[in-house]
């Protein structure tokens, strides 16, 4: 790929080469009528509703397995919490400007993986255990999936191997639900995963497996020895249909909690949700599952580091998994360790091309920093990855083209004020005190 020709033709990429702060609007973007017939054919509504339906048939099973989720009946799900001090201080401390109401989806708290990862990675898990079990002809869709924590099926799925690559918070989620349900599990492990994954997966009994390379590395040698294995089943970031489909679900759930909320999302009162992106699958499931809902209503952006911003470059450039941020001289190694793969899904970039609002890069200092304004304004402490959800607030009306976008797309300041604006936590929850108190006291640049 030719990285150069791109640089040259667009400043924003350029920028982005530069590893400098920006934002990219996307310019493939498209009203949501223009899109739908074709997102269908790929992703049907249908295929989210089969995805929560599963989900549901399989509540009782979590249920038992995790005695955390007791209180939601099965459910993983997430608050969503109105952050007004967080949002005051981001004001301050940056002298930007957000208007309407801010919010935290805190999937960085999700039960039993403790990040967004436990959508998408246990949903995929979840489906391969009851494909496995339908046919074999020892379990029907009838029972109550509770039995399929009885040992004779933990027997009957330990004959099974789950493989995975990852940067830690999927082979959490993977690597927990899999060995739940007897499974054998191994994990690709790249070098940004951080020890405690590693120590708390091994805990459980996963076979980790590190790589001293980057993240597309592990998934490649995941891949190539699943493969070679036909008891092995591999979950597949950057292809996976199916952990996009889970993690679409929450679409669904957070519009239940917007309502109950007595929130509306309309014409008049326009939602913006800021996602921080690693290879894309989490965001890109998650931002599908809102425009099917809230079509022209919901305006997407991605968040990504300065120094992996690989969805960003795959869309930007139309060259999708083919784009590979060492080729634009950005090394990929960053402190959010949940947003380090070097080149995007290709299926997320593609399904998301006419869907995706926009992408905020950010700094690693500033990772920190939002992470200390977060605890000290809300008491709340996330991951750094997660952290990359703020830079969406604070530029939305700082940068240029952003405002830009706004404005043409009828955001105007009334229906600003009338909004909600979402930032994602996406994990956070199992980092160990330790690692929590370093976090609080980094400082980069
Ligand atoms: C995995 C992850 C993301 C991004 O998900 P992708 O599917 O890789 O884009 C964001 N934040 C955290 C904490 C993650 O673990």
């Amino acid at each position: 790929m030719n990285a150069q020709k791109y640089i040259d033709g667009n400043p924003v990429i350029r920028t982005v080469a530069n590893k400098e702060e920006t934002v990219w609007i996307n310019p493939y973007f498209l009203p949501f009528a223009m899109t739908d017939a074709t997102c269908q054919l790929v992703v049907s509504d249908a295929d989210i509703e089969d995805a929560e339906k599963r989900l549901g048939r399989f509540a009782s099973f979590i249920r038992r397995c995790f005695p955390e989720t007791e209180e939601t009946n099965g459910l993983i799900e997430s608050p969503l919490k109105a952050i007004p001090s967080m949002q005051k201080k981001l004001e301050e401390t940056y002298g930007c400007e957000i208007p309407g109401r801010l919010f935290l989806k805190m999937d960085s708290h999700l039960a039993i993986a403790g990040s967004i990862k436990a959508r998408g990675g246990i949903y995929e898990v979840l489906k391969h255990a009851e494909d496995l079990a339908l046919e074999s002809g020892k379990f029907t869709m009838d029972e109550d999936y509770a039995r399929l924590a009885d040992e004779d099926m933990k027997a009957f799925f330990g004959q099974y191997t789950v493989q995975v690559g990852s940067t830690g918070n999927l082979g959490l989620s993977i690597g927990i639900m899999s060995a739940a349900l007897g499974f054998k599990v191994k994990v690709h492990m790249s070098a940004d995963a951080k020890q405690w994954k590693k120590d708390l997966l091994r805990s459980k009994g996963v076979e980790v497996i590190e790589y001293s390379d980057d993240y597309s590395r592990a998934v490649a040698e995941g891949r190539k020895l699943s493969d070679m294995d036909p008891m092995s089943y591999f979950v597949d970031d950057e292809k996976s249909v199916n952990l996009f489909l889970g993690y679409a679900v929450a679409a669904k759930r957070l519009h239940k909690q917007l309502t109950e909320a007595g929130i509306t999302v309309d014409e008049e009162h326009p939602l913006i949700v800021y996602l921080p992106a690693g290879v894309g699958g989490a965001p890109g499931g998650v931002a599908y599952g809102l425009k099917r809902i809230y079509k022209d209503n919901v305006h997407c952006f991605f968040t990504e580091p300065t120094m992996c911003p690989s969805v960003l470059l795959g869309v930007a450039t139309q060259e999708f998994e083919k784009a590979n941020v060492h080729d634009f001289g950005i090394s990929g190694v960053t402190e959010a360790d949940g947003l380090a793969c070097a080149s995007p899904s290709g299926f997320v970039t593609r399904i998301m091309t006419n869907l995706l609002s926009g992408d905020f890069t950010v700094a690693d200092g500033k990772l920190y920093d939002y992470l200390r304004l977060l605890y000290a304004s809300e008491q709340i402490q996330i991951e750094p990855s997660s952290c990359a959800a703020f830079s969406g607030p604070c530029g939305l009306l700082t940068y240029a083209d952003a405002k830009a976008y706004c404005e043409q797309h009828d955001l105007s300041p009334e229906k600003l004020a009338n909004s909600v604006q979402i930032a994602w936590a996406t994990g956070g929850r199992l980092v160990p005190e330790e690692a929590r108190k370093a976090y609080l006291n980094t400082y980069i640049g």
